[in-house]
């Protein structure tokens, strides 16, 4: 199989950035060790929007407003050439007590973003809350393993090649250039290489990782179905967030666990999870409770992404390390990676995605 460009990881980055390659008209090729989507792209929950992006730092919410920006006609485009909805809904948040009221104001004023302070059972009737509440009535979601599937198709349709069950084992590299990679089912070989392997980036690099600092960070979620439009809108209240479905399921998350690769949810979490969702949403008791899943999001310093082209080998990328908001940066991530590869000038300053400077001791 011959490539352009060869994609490690069918996570949404990598399928995100296989199809800004494909429309710049390159020969793309993706690799994955599972099948397409099903890490922590399909674990999310596909909120649009930092939660409390007013404790994160600039370049984290530069990206996301950069990306969101393009969200509409990405996932319009995407049914268009596909057919499958990836279910982008304006749902908006409420946000409850306790937040940093000076922090916030000076944050939403800044960005001239739609915010009330409301009584929040006046957005949600049934919200058992004694609390005032910020109310995003702006912020968005995707059905996110609709998203991925949404892009598998049209990518497939352009005539990617996406090849599943292929674990990328290493990287062979010479004269400062990646000259293929080692997998469970031989070499592959490209022009370039783009490493999009989500929380597995820093083993996927090995020993080119140099001080590139990715790691899993796990999060669990509980998954409920109720009737269609009994919630609306985006609950969040201290850490954990209600995301309501279009056809009535209904999420709740998440946890934060530094606790390595391992995957398996746990009964603490779920039990934690349940009584927070179900004290503030009392109905939530009497649905249907479907399921309890772990994903392990790409954790990085200061939650920024790295997407640039390494620093030592000249055809390998890396478009990795979006941690709690990958869904919210996949458009916009692909869009910066594929104007790195050009050496074109981007819609926003690359500078604060570049691969971290020390390189003291490589
Ligand atoms: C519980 C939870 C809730 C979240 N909620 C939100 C949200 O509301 N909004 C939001 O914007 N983001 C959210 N996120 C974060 C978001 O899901 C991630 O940032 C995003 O999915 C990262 O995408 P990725 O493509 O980099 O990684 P992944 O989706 O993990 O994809 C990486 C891919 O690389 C493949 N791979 C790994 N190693 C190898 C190898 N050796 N060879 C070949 N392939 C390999 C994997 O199989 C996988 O398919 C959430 C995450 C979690 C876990």
């Amino acid at each position: 199989m011959s490539a352009d460009v060869l994609i490690v990881g069918a996570g949404l980055i990598g399928l995100a950035t296989g199809y800004e390659f494909s429309r710049a008209g390159y020969q793309v090729l993706i690799l994955d060790r599972g099948l397409v989507g099903q890490e922590s792209s399909w674990a999310g929950g596909g909120i649009l929007f930092p939660l409390m992006p007013w404790d994160y730092a600039e370049p984290v919410n530069i990206l996301a407003e950069y990306s969101l920006s393009l969200y509409h006609n990405w996932t319009e485009q995407l049914f268009a050439e596909g057919g499958v909805d990836p279910e982008l809904i304006q749902s908006g948040l409420v946000h409850l007590f306790p937040y940093d009221m000076h922090s916030a104001l000076s944050w939403i004023n800044q960005r001239g973003m739609r915010c009330e302070i409301v009584n929040p059972q006046e957005i949600v009737s049934d919200l058992l809350s004694e609390t005032e509440a910020l109310w995003f009535p702006d912020v968005y979601q995707v059905r996110n393993p609709r998203l991925t599937q949404s892009l598998k198709t049209v990518l497939e349709k352009r005539g990617v090649q996406i090849v599943e069950r292929v674990d990328v084992t290493g990287l062979i590299a010479r004269n400062s250039r990646i000259i293929a990679l080692e997998t469970s089912s031989g070499q592959y070989k490209a022009g370039s290489y783009v490493i999009t392997g989500g929380a597995w980036s820093q083993s996927i690099l090995g020993a080119y990782a140099l001080n590139l600092s990715i790691r899993p960070v796990r999060g669990q979620m509980l998954l409920f179905k109720d009737r269609p439009s009994r919630l609306k809108q985006i609950i969040y209240h201290q850490g954990t967030y209600i995301i309501p479905r279009k056809d009535g399921h209904v999420l709740t998350g998440s946890t934060l666990e530094e606790v390595g690769f391992d995957k398996n949810p746990t009964s603490d979490a779920r039990e934690n999870l349940f009584h927070r969702a179900t004290d503030l949403l009392p109905w939530l008791r009497d649905s249907e409770f479907v399921q309890q899943w772990a994903g392990l999001r790409p954790g990085s310093p200061q939650s920024i992404p790295v997407i640039d082209r390494h620093p030592l080998l000249s055809n390998l990328y890396v478009n990795t390390g979006h941690f709690r908001y990958g869904v919210t940066m996949a458009p916009g991530s692909a869009k910066l990676l594929v104007s790195r590869f050009l050496d074109q000038e981007a819609a926003i300053s690359l500078k604060p995605y570049v691969w971290p400077h020390q390189l003291d001791g490589f």
